[in-house]
């Protein structure tokens, strides 16, 4: 990176979070060239600070992941799990529904693998914060299917509690259990299937989100059509598209089989017409719905965003107070949101 930025201000590692303060100073005050990657003390947690002003806030479980996706540059900069302890957890979080914070997002690279050098489960975790009294919700961040399947009812048990958004961010990547393998992603297409499954049967209003990478190399036209079959059965309401990039140092971008730029381009406008299609048939079964929903905040186009239970968005042309929750009818149905009014 030296030889790649020679007048570079300053390069920090993940884990500098005590320096930046310092570092910052000393670059505003004209020092160059300063180098601090440092050593992964564990103590990241302490200065956990929620946004000023926000009722969200974002609490990191752990760090790293048991992964070696082929295309993945992030495993290089985050490295092996390292989880936080319930206790530290628990404290922050506490300290987080002091402060205020009514939605709390439990986040990791791979929320599925916590505790796996600590001895502590996922499981235990969700328990325990569980039980933190207070008008906050969680939204539990991304899992790879197959590190959740060994205890999926314990995990689906804790997560149908009124404490927690039934959200679930599940990566897929792709429906061909052949791509799966050239990307290592460790987990078929029948385990997120599986998975899958399973939440729907137990939290049928549950949102599933998932991600989708297009054009990995080697993908063939039968491996797209894959992709695409299952999303057509599955119906996930959120689905993340990327053209597969080039990650340099990882083991894809060496690939001699790169897919055409045209044909991902035509790939991903294929699986894009097809979520639009999904998520507007699901978007429109919401059509008449009454319930709560929190007050989050103003939405980027106007009005009050607004999230339920199922972590919908829900937006409400009238201004309302951020924390709070209010009883609304869905009155109309939108690809990327619902339209509601207050009841009460
Ligand atoms: S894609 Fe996710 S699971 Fe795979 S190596 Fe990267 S961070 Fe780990």
């Amino acid at each position: 990176m030296q030889r790649a930025i020679p007048n570079y201000a300053a390069i920090l590692g993940p884990q500098s979070i005590e320096t930046l303060g310092l570092i910052v100073d000393r670059v505003m005050k004209g020092e160059r060239g300063l180098l601090h990657l440092e050593p992964d003390t564990g103590s990241k947690l302490q200065f956990f600070k929620g946004p000023p002003g926000s009722i969200v806030c974002t609490v990191p479980l752990c760090e790293g992941c048991l992964g070696s996706c082929t295309y993945c540059a992030v495993k290089f900069a985050r490295g092996k799990v390292k989880s936080y302890s319930i206790k530290s957890l628990h404290d922050v979080v506490r300290r987080c529904v002091h402060q205020g914070y009514r939605e709390i997002r439990l986040t990791g690279q791979d929320t599925g693998v916590y505790g796996h050098e600590t001895g502590e489960t996922l499981v235990e975790l969700l328990q325990a914060l569980d039980a933190i009294e207070g008008t906050h919700m969680f939204r539990l961040g991304m899992f790879n299917p197959h590190h959740i399947l060994a205890s999926i009812g314990e995990f689906l048990q804790v997560m149908s509690s009124p404490r927690f958004f039934k959200f679930f961010h599940i990566p897929l990547q792709s429906g061909s259990n052949n791509i799966l393998s050239e990307m290592e992603r460790r987990y078929s297409v029948e385990d997120w299937q599986s998975a899958v499954r399973s939440i729907q049967k137990k939290i049928p209003l549950a949102t599933i989100a998932t991600d989708i990478i297009v054009g990995f190399p080697g993908e063939i036209d039968e491996d797209f059509d894959k992709t695409i079959e299952v999303i057509s059965d599955s119906k996930p309401s959120v689905v993340n598209i990327s053209k597969y990039g080039d990650r340099p140092g990882t083991v894809a971008s060496r690939a001699r089989n790169k897919v055409n730029t045209s044909v991902k381009k035509d790939r991903s406008r294929q699986l894009s017409a097809l979520v639009a299609e999904v998520v507007t048939e699901q978007n429109a079964t919401w059509l008449g719905w009454t319930g709560p929903v929190l007050v989050v905040g103003a939405a980027s186009k106007g009005g009050t965003l607004c999230r339920n239970a199922s972590y919908k968005a829900v937006i409400i042309q009238k201004r309302l107070t951020p924390g709070n929750t209010v009883d609304v009818e869905v009155t109309m149905a939108h690809r990327t949101h619902l339209a509601a009014t207050v009841i009460s």
